[in-house]
């Protein structure tokens, strides 16, 4: 047994009479108990709660073997719980018998506490432990769901699930083993984006244990950055890799690390598991099609997901010997996180905020500005400049929809570069509601690249979206989409790709929407190199402008450029559409609300480290924060350790 007899016996005497324990065991962070009688338990659910609340451990009961009925009857007995017509008919229901739990994917949205409900209730009757995944609800556009199943069909093989299963068991036991040392310092490498925007990258290092915080690289013209240091870590030291949001800047290296030997956790949000799938897969498939050698393959990536331990909000988990982790809302895009470090017993706190929104935005709620403990805040400082102040976002919806509407009356397309995830459904909630309120004549937005995809994981995790967008898609109505919505398939062949960019760009007014958001390469810059020279078109930038990408070329008034393009080859362009930035739709806190995060946060830290904010900015809100509210600050540099505690 990986805990003590204590355990044990603090869970025995918890249980209604009737339960027998006929062992527990630890898979990575979560205590496994095994019981005799499911159904006695069950009867009594409050009491699984106050026993992980008891034992500060995340804890999951299983039934012992021979407490489970046989596959065919379980089956038989979940259809006839939840209904033959909201289970997946191609996924439906999956039996994991290496670890006795059933997997049941929906075909249509159902609220968390129906799903607790019935969950319990298939328990009680099988044995099996059930995971119920709430499905989409229908939408006008068949939103693409090959990726998603990519990753269910991954996680169930029955290779994967052994080496899980191993790898599960192995990490159980380093956890749960007393620490070695007493902490006595606490170190933070910043191996990415100090003093920069870009390949995010936190080292933590303690007397026991390492962790890596995020694992990103820095788009850039020429080739792209990766963490520095990163190829110098010893792989067998680091005990986790906990992972923000998947956005390019903060994922993109995590596969290299598996390519290079890791086989240790990465902890993350579920909607945030199925992004990181689908943009690393893509990465790899775009660098094969525009002829550049991936710095990883797809199996790295499917290495990355099963690699994987998904974590709700909120939830404590421990991690290593010495540090737990608990992740809270981040309010950046769907799944972000912050991300909370209790080290040593309670000896020191850290909070991460990755990139987070302590605003309004139409799909999310404000980031979380409540901790129980916490000494040092890094925090992201992108809109940190004095004047990084944005307008208001009903302000930035008018002038979205005023820009659509002139361009298509002279009959021109609007482009507007985004990322795969994040910005791109937030617009296209804004274009939908508009069409419906008829604010907005129906004009055809075309979507390319990944961002159905995306799209598909937010009407998966309805939870994860604010009340308002949550209700409508539990009410079964897609809240993004509607019949003006024109999905460009991924082409097989070049002359198909051509074809299809053609029609689009000759064809009536329309808007596009396609990656990538700072126009570094992607799908967007088939359509910008065709618009580019017609004063009738639009650009519209809706998000940051990374130095050296193109996108921020252009607003800084360049015009003149040469691309090298799939459907065009080399082109000499000369900028002459409409070019335009419209502030106000982005993602990240901007100077304001990042002043007022850290005079609300509780408790108020002993120190800020500024990071992914370029120099002039983060030391301009370095200096201001520690005028207004006397806090030490440090902004570190790309490279830089910095020992943070003792003091
Ligand atoms: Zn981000």
């Amino acid at each position: 047994m990986c805990v003590k007899d204590e355990v044990k016996n603090v869970v025995v005497s918890m249980l209604p009479r009737g339960v027998s324990v006929v062992g527990i065991e630890c898979e990575g962070p979560t205590l496994v108990i095994y019981i005799k009688n499911p159904s006695t338990l069950m009867e009594q659910s409050p009491i699984i709660r106050s026993i992980a609340k008891t034992l500060k451990k995340r804890v999951v009961f299983r039934a012992a073997p021979e407490a489970r009925i046989d596959e065919e009857a379980a089956r038989k007995a979940i259809y006839e719980v939840l209904g033959d017509d909201i289970i997946d008919r191609k996924d439906g229901v999956r039996f994991s018998r290496r670890f006795g739990e059933v997997y049941v994917y929906l075909s249509s949205p159902l609220k968390e506490r129906e799903i607790k409900k019935l969950e319990k209730e298939i328990f009680a009757r099988t044995g099996w432990k059930p995971n119920i995944e709430s499905g989409m609800p229908r939408s006008k556009v068949r939103l693409p769901t090959h990726e998603i199943y990519a990753v269910r069909q991954i996680l169930h093989n029955e290779g994967v699930e052994e080496e899980r299963y191993r790898m599960l068991h192995q990490l159980g036991r380093r956890i749960y083993r007393d620490p070695i040392m007493t902490v006595n310092n606490i170190q933070v490498g910043v191996l990415g984006a100090g003093q920069e925007v870009g390949r995010s990258s936190i080292l933590v290092r303690t007397s026991e244990s390492t962790l890596l915080l995020d694992c990103g690289l820095k788009p850039s013209a020429s080739s792209d950055e990766f963490p520095v240091g990163l190829h110098l870590l010893d792989l067998d030291e680091l005990d986790a890799v906990i992972i923000t949001h998947a956005h390019m800047d903060h994922i993109a290296c995590l596969p290299y690390l598996f390519k290079y030997g890791y086989r240790g956790p990465v902890y993350m949000t579920e909607p945030t598991k199925y992004l990181l799938y689908i943009l690393l897969s893509d990465y790899v498939e775009i660098a094969r099609r525009e002829g550049r050698t991936p710095p990883y393959g797809l199996s790295e990536v499917e290495e990355t997901i099963y690699h994987t331990i998904t974590l709700d909000y909120e939830d404590t988990t421990d991690i290593t010997p010495d540090i737990k982790l608990s992740l809270y809302d981040a309010g950046h895009e769907i799944g972000s996180s912050l991300v909370h470090l209790h080290i040593g017993n309670g000896l020191y706190n850290i909070v991460y905020t990755g990139d987070f929104k302590y605003g309004y935005t139409r799909l999310l709620s404000p980031a979380n500005d409540r901790f129980r403990r916490l000494e040092l805040l890094i925090m992201e400082s992108t809109y940190g400049g004095k004047d990084d102040v944005q307008p208001p976002r009903e302000e930035s919806e008018s002038v979205l929809l005023q820009t659509i509407r002139a361009t298509v009356e002279k009959g021109g397309k609007v482009l507007i570069p985004v990322f795969s995830t994040g910005r791109a459904q937030e617009i296209l909630y804004v274009i939908n509601q508009a069409v419906r309120q008829r604010l907005m004549p129906k004009v055809k937005v075309y979507v390319d690249g990944m961002v159905l995809e995306t799209l598909s994981v937010h009407t998966m995790f309805p939870q994860y979206l604010n009340r308002e967008v949550s209700e409508m898609i539990y009410e079964g109505v897609d809240p993004f989409i509607d019949d003006h919505v024109v999905p460009v398939d991924r082409a097989k062949r070049l002359e198909e790709r051509v074809e299809q960019v053609m029609n689009i760009v000759q064809g009536e007014p329309s808007v596009i929407m396609a990656p990538h958001g700072m126009l570094n390469g992607g799908p967007v810059l088939d359509y910008f190199a065709h618009l580019a020279e017609d004063p009738k078109s639009s650009l519209i930038f809706v998000s940051y402008q990374a130095e050296n990408t193109l996108g921020r070329r252009i607003l800084n008034g360049e015009r003149e450029f040469v691309l090298r393009t799939l459907t065009l080859g080399e082109t000499k362009i000369n900028v002459a559409m409409n070019v335009r930035y419209i502030p106000g739709f982005s993602g990240h806190s901007d100077r304001r609300e990042l002043m007022n995060y850290v005079r609300r946060v509780e408790p108020r830290p002993q120190k800020i480290m500024l990071v992914h904010g370029e120099p002039s900015k983060a030391i301009s809100l370095a200096v201001s924060l520690e005028l207004k509210y006397h806090v030490t600050t440090l902004v570190p540099k790309t490279g830089d350790h910095i020992r943070i505690y003792p003091p």
